[in-house]
């Protein structure tokens, strides 16, 4: 092994975290090196990504994709994994010191679990899996001594906040950019397309989260991504829309200090900080131009508007099954929305629904976390096969 160098494997490497976290690399090539890649089926990018990198190990989790994969690195030497199991190799390597948590959605949840039962530097960019099965995960990384740095901006933002006084701090307050529709009409939400959601002002990013962030779930599932990941209360994590996403959040000690993150909105500076943590590294484009007049302005959400932030408070605070229904019922209302068969306002009707068929038991196990997933997913394919919706 280089001496120096932090080795990494990267489980979702073909999404938007992951394709910026290799862009890291190659420009800290004496820090960084990549040992293990890992996507879900973009097997023509997961080649690519292989032959440029020369990791140890790739993963592709759709098995239809095996054969190609192998094909794409013949003569490499690179070993080629499948499924489920070889996600989770790459996600345990005894070689990677630090593991980019990257897959989107619930799918990432095994890998993450067997990335801190292996007691890895987890760089966690899945909040999904922190918002169906945060108390199973963080048992796990206690057991078996893992660390999980955040790369959500907001957590990371928090993070950098803390330098280890989580003791004195009163409230951690969460800035929301408000998403492309915060200044729209409440009646207009029913008719928005999936292209319009899909165009955030801000931040690029994938497009489970970019719908998420049009309907605010994305913050409603940071305050349960900050609740588990800092140890809050719920009512100690506060939000605030701050639509030019400068400020990246905030944390309030005790003695009514204020300690604040800010950089422009570019996801590369929070992921390489988890991988550089806790030292800092260059990344040498975008600063604020301090020549030019600046505003950053900040107010309450519109809970009216944005149901979803509230329907989240309220699963974390019923707390048991209730946030892998929110979390699921999310997920499956989004692709379908993204499929044009659901409006955007119906995505929290169906999760209120959802929650109230749904929530209420215990769930504490990864199959019983999964079993719970695959109710809310089926309660909202049937849900909207009614034809009651806004579209
Ligand atoms: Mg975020």
């Amino acid at each position: 092994m280089n001496t120096g160098r932090r080795s990494i494997s990267i489980v979702g490497a073909t999404g938007s975290i992951g394709t910026q976290c290799l862009d890291i690399v190659q420009r800290h090539t004496d820090k960084l090196r990549v040992v293990a890649l890992a996507a879900n089926r973009n097997v023509d990018l997961l080649v690519k990504q292989a032959r440029a990198f020369g990791p140890d190990v790739v993963a592709i989790a759709d098995r239809s994709y095996t054969r190609a994969l192998r094909s794409g690195l013949e003569g490499t030497g690179i070993r080629v994994l499948e499924g489920d199991e070889g996600v989770c190799v790459c996600a345990t390597l005894p070689k990677a010191d630090i593991v980019l948590g990257a897959a989107s959605g619930i799918a990432g949840l095994k890998s993450v679990l067997a990335a801190l039962e292996a007691g890895k530097v987890l760089a966690l960019a899945n909040k999904e899996t922190l918002v169906a099965a945060g108390d199973l995960a963080m048992r796990t990384a206690r057991l078996h001594k893992a660390k999980i740095i955040p790369v959500d901006s907001e957590h990371a933002a928090v993070f950098q906040c803390l330098e280890d006084s989580i003791r004195s701090v009163e409230k951690v307050i969460l800035t929301a950019s408000g998403g492309p529709f915060h200044k729209s009409d409440r009646t207009a939400l029913d008719k928005v397309t999936p292209q319009q959601a899909l165009k955030h002002p801000n931040w690029s990013m994938g497009p489970k989260v970019t719908i998420d962030s049009a309907t605010m779930m994305n913050k409603g599932l940071e305050v349960i991504e900050a609740y588990w990941l800092f140890g809050l209360r719920e009512d100690q994590i506060e939000v605030v829309v701050h639509p030019q996403s400068i400020v990246h959040s905030m944390v309030l000690f005790e003695d009514g200090s204020l300690k604040a993150q800010l950089s422009l909105p570019d996801m590369r500076l929070p992921i390489q900080y988890a991988l550089s943590y806790p030292d800092r590294w260059s990344l040498s484009e975008g600063r604020i131009d301090w020549t030019r007049p600046q505003s950053l302005t900040f107010a309450p959400p519109d809970l009216e508007k944005f149901p979803c932030l509230r329907l989240a408070r309220e699963a974390l605070d019923a707390g048991g099954n209730a946030p892998a229904v929110l979390n699921a019922a999310n997920e499956a209302a989004v692709d379908l929305f993204i499929k044009e068969r659901l409006g955007l306002m119906d995505i929290p009707r169906m999760v209120e629904e959802a929650l109230g068929k749904l929530a209420g038991a215990s769930c504490d196990t990864y199959e019983e976390i999964l079993l719970v997933d695959q109710a809310a997913r089926h309660y909202v394919f049937v849900a909207s096969k009614r034809n009651t919706f806004t579209l």
